[in-house]
């Protein structure tokens, strides 16, 4: 998608008579969109992080405050009510809030703007856009996508043991589904179930669930990192879905899922490696110009920044035939590299990177989130191994040029 026309973003309340209004995403241009992401993050994420961090979630509030500024259609087209701006500012966006370790804030957010809003944007019928689209982008509707299963959530094609059963007037849904982002908060559920017996990937459909359906129960988890970000488990016992809940089509999720993970992938990398840009700069202000260790950083500066950079060719040519291969390189490059930096950040700051009693989150928060992210988007292994495949498959491949396959098997988010 390239930048289009702005949509301007309507406020759901009425603003204060006093003080400035509130910030909202400025698509004018890659720098004015960069500063007023800045400015958001400044104002409605850093003054409340420690408070979120020490609940154990974001308040519904900061849905409604990024979904009056703009966040949540950063990738939506105009015609359905986003600000139709490309991959680069998604990624920009999520550099802006990372400047704070808000891994967790990042990822509560990230689940709507890079996979519930696109993916309803691009699949949804009229009415599935009219009642979970707009008020998902107006920030009054918490969504999560619930793939993970307590069997897996790296393979999802044999992992997922939820069923939706064909009834007359609709589905019968049965399982669990656990590790969901968001879900404590959730008012839909994008619900990945096999709809055809067997382990073949066009027996999976995704449905769109509302999280006070009759059989439903979300259960909070406690989570080692990601503090700010609500985690779940989901169960559904005979829950009855209309037919008008499938995604797309029937047997088709694994098709839906294949188009947009790398999208999300590449801000998971984003995120990740300003998580390390972060822990260096800190670290850096912390050791001062004559420490013996500063060619050390120095090393690592160079290493995120070439990290960087290919995210951000990746993210240019996202939708082209190297897609799978670039998030796949991406998402492991960068969750990898960012734990060796952050973990010798902490080293380098002696003891106090492991107080837990900072006023705002500070090295240990950062610690405990950046191996999350090694995790989540698809286990830094498993996703290796779709690198391998993809370099293999163009190492094969008698033409020269890239590889050409973009059918890699998803995983979880
Ligand atoms: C904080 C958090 C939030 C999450 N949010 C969501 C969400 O919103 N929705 C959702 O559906 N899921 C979510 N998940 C689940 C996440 O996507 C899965 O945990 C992830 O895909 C890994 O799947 P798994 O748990 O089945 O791990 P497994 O596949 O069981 O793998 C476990 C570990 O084994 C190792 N491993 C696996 N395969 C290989 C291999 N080939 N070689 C070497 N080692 C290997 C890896 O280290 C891997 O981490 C979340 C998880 C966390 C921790």
């Amino acid at each position: 998608m390239k930048p289009s026309m702005p949509s301007p973003a309507t406020p759901m309340t009425d603003q204060p008579l006093l003080g400035p209004p509130p910030p909202v995403l400025d698509p004018g241009s890659p720098a004015a969109f960069n500063e007023s992401a800045r400015a958001l993050a400044d104002a409605e994420i850093t003054p409340n992080l420690a408070h979120w961090e020490r609940q154990g979630s974001v308040s519904r509030s900061l849905f409604e405050a990024m979904g009056r500024a703009g966040v949540f259609g950063i990738g939506v087209a105009v015609e359905h009510g986003g600000l139709g701006l490309d991959l680069a500012h998604g990624i920009s966006f999520v550099r802006a809030v990372m400047r704070e370790p808000a891994a967790g804030v990042c990822t509560s957010l990230s689940v709507l703007t890079h996979l519930v809003a696109p993916l309803l944007a691009r699949h949804g019928t009229p009415g599935q856009r009219d009642r979970w689209l707009r008020p998902v982008l107006a920030g009054r509707c918490v969504a999560s996508v619930a793939l993970t299963e307590p069997g897996g959530g790296s393979d999802l094609v044999r992992a997922v043991a939820t069923t939706a059963r064909p009834e007359p007037d609709g589905w019968l849904l049965q399982g669990e589904k656990t590790f969901i982002t968001n879900a404590p908060l959730a008012d839909v559920l994008l619900v990945l179930a096999r709809t055809t017996p067997g382990t073949s990937a066009l027996g999976l459909t995704l449905f769109l669930v509302p999280a006070d359906l009759p059989g439903i129960v979300i259960t909070p988890l406690a989570t080692a990192g990601l503090h700010a970000s609500p985690t779940g488990r989901v169960s559904f016992e005979d829950c009855r879905l209309p037919r008008e809940a499938v995604l797309g089509r029937p047997g088709l999720a694994m098709v839906l899922l294949a188009g947009i993970l790398p999208e999300e992938r590449l801000a998971i990398a984003a995120g990740a490696l300003a998580c390390a840009r972060w822990a260096l700069e800190r670290t850096a202000r912390l050791l001062g110009a004559s420490d013996q260790a500063m060619p050390e950083l120095a090393w690592w500066d160079a290493e995120i920044e070439a990290a960087e950079t290919f995210v951000d060719a990746a993210a240019e040519r996202i939708g082209g035939p190297q897609d799978q291969l670039d998030a796949a390189l991406a998402k492991t490059a960068g969750a990898r590299l960012a734990q060796r930096v952050v973990q010798d950040c902490a080293r380098l700051s002696g003891p106090g990177a492991y107080r837990d009693d900072e006023p705002a989150p500070a090295m240990l928060s950062a610690l405990r989130d950046v191996r999350v992210l090694s995790v989540y988007g698809g286990s830094c292994e498993t996703v290796r191994d779709t690198a391998a495949a993809e370099l293999l498959r163009g190492a094969l491949t008698p033409t020269q040029g890239p590889p050409t396959t973009t059918q890699a098997t998803p995983t979880a988010p």
